[in-house]
């Protein structure tokens, strides 16, 4: 029988030797973040440039949005709040006095599956119906206000209310919208309804409502980040740097759409077969290369590929794979930030949690997975830490500095459930860009309050011309 326990015993350290070379395909060493760092600066700057910016992976697209809040901002808008979690239509009340206050009114709406990759017509009669709903619910119909509409999707502005869809992301893929102008398809379904009218103002990124929501407590917040069901980073940069825009003077907020990084392959070296058979299975294969290692919608994603890889190889779930494991999302962020706030002594909560999506493990299967979740969620947080060095460097070499401090104004999910991915973020930044002492506040509601803060600046800057 002591053989039989050798056996045993040498079974289970090549078991665990599998697992661990699986799992050290998502390590990154500290050489590898730096040329993750080097290759999104390079990217950066080839988006801002005349020639390369029509071809660039990340695309740095104008916003129209010159400045941060200043606090002199009032008045009552409408804001819609289009490619997050929910949908949503809000009222934003912003008053200026002693102390800035903005209220706000809000209504979540489901988009059902079929409308998200219907045709475009039905995604914005849907949008329509729901103002309506909205207005009538707020007793609002006959008020026409100033609207922002928060569209959380690249788009190619050439005004603060000018802006054609380049190609949906996420889980959206409606047909006939790509390549047209964003405002003008919603103008078009409120015409169609007849039975009320808007004012769009301006186009808003959730990047960029984020942190203008973030701006307006703390005049230091120059950049947003989203990390939540995708991935995206704006931030002000010198009207002088973006070759593609006029005028040389002043700052514009630029949408980086950094999701994009790695669509020229420059990033193959750090991708496993994981992320390339979730790519292959996404509705949108080759695009969005890094937001598919870096947000909510994904990671799962990479979590069950390694899961039924580990169990096709008899390492998990006593090799069974189930119909479960083969269904397609199951773990959304809110489980995979779950399992990894268990430690794995308290396994029996682990197993709680995957019992509860149908996967039956045992005790040892169960800190498999939240390693698992861990390997994925580290490098993508590792990566977003990377990928914001290269951001807050480039800010502060355009101002000459030694030394930067800043503020990143932060939404999503991604950042705001999950126990580890803010903390390894920030540690990334910390020693990745040694000179710049970068401060992450939390955005409350930047979407909506954004929207609002956008379109009154917009009105702001309009009158001013007017005059
Ligand atoms: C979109 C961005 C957006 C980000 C976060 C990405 O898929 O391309 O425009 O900012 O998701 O919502
Ligand atoms: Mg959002």
């Amino acid at each position: 029988t002591l053989q039989m326990q050798l056996c045993a015993y040498v079974f289970l350290c090549s078991q665990r030797k599998e697992i661990d070379d699986t799992l050290a395909t998502f390590a990154l060493s500290p050489t590898q973040l730096q040329e993750v760092k080097a290759k999104m600066r390079v990217e950066l700057e080839r988006g801002l440039k005349k020639d390369s910016h029509p071809t660039a992976s990340v695309k740095m697209l104008p916003t129209y949005v010159y400045r941060t809040p200043d606090g002199t901002e009032r008045g009552k808008y409408l804001a819609l709040d289009l490619g997050g979690t929910n949908f949503r239509v809000l009222v934003v009340k912003i008053r200026t006095g002693m102390r800035n206050s903005v209220r706000m009114y809000n209504k979540i709406y489901a988009i059902p599956l079929e409308i998200m990759q219907g045709t475009g017509e039905e995604l914005f009669d849907l949008i329509v119906q729901c103002i309506s709903d909205f207005l009538d619910y707020m007793g609002m119909k006959n008020t026409r206000l100033p609207l922002g509409f928060t569209f959380s999707f690249p788009c190619n502005q050439t005004g603060i209310d000018k802006g054609d869809l380049v190609s949906w992301t996420k889980g959206f893929k409606a047909t006939d919208c790509e390549g047209y102008d964003v405002v003008d398809m919603l103008r078009e379904a409120i015409k169609r309804r007849n039975e009320f009218d808007l004012d769009i103002v301006a186009i808003v990124n959730d990047t960029v409502g984020t942190m203008m929501t973030c701006a307006y407590e703390d005049p230091k917040c120059q950049i947003g980040l989203i990390a939540g069901t995708g991935s995206n980073v704006c931030y002000m940069e010198e009207m002088n740097n973006i070759e593609f825009v006029e005028g040389d003077e002043g700052q514009m907020c630029v949408n980086t759409e950094w999701g994009g990084f790695g669509e020229n392959d420059n990033t193959e070296d750090i991708r496993t077969r994981y992320d390339r058979e979730v790519d292959g299975g996404s509705l949108n294969p080759g695009k969005q290369r890094f937001e598919k290692m870096t947000s909510g919608m994904y990671l799962g994603e990479i979590v069950r590929q390694i899961l039924i890889d580990l169990t096709k190889r008899g390492l998990l779930f006593r090799g069974r794979i189930t119909e479960r494991l083969k269904t397609k999302g199951i773990f959304e962020t809110k489980f995979l930030s779950q399992i990894e706030r268990y430690s794995s002594h308290l396994w029996h909560k682990l197993r709680s949690i995957l019992q509860s999506l149908g996967l039956d493990s045992t005790c040892d299967d169960s800190i498999i997975v939240k390693e698992v979740c861990g390997a994925v969620s580290r490098r993508a947080a590792q990566l977003c830490g990377a990928g914001m060095a290269a951001v807050v460097d480039k800010i502060r070499e355009n101002r000459g500095l030694d030394h930067l401090e800043i503020t990143v104004g932060v939404d999503g999910t991604l950042y705001k459930l999950h126990p580890h991915f803010s903390t390894i973020l920030k540690d990334t930044v910390r020693e990745l860009a040694p000179n710049c002492k970068v401060d992450f506040i939390l955005s409350e509601d930047g979407s909506g309050k954004g929207a609002a803060l956008i379109t009154a600046v917009a009105q702001q800057l309009a009158n001013s011309i007017d005059k």
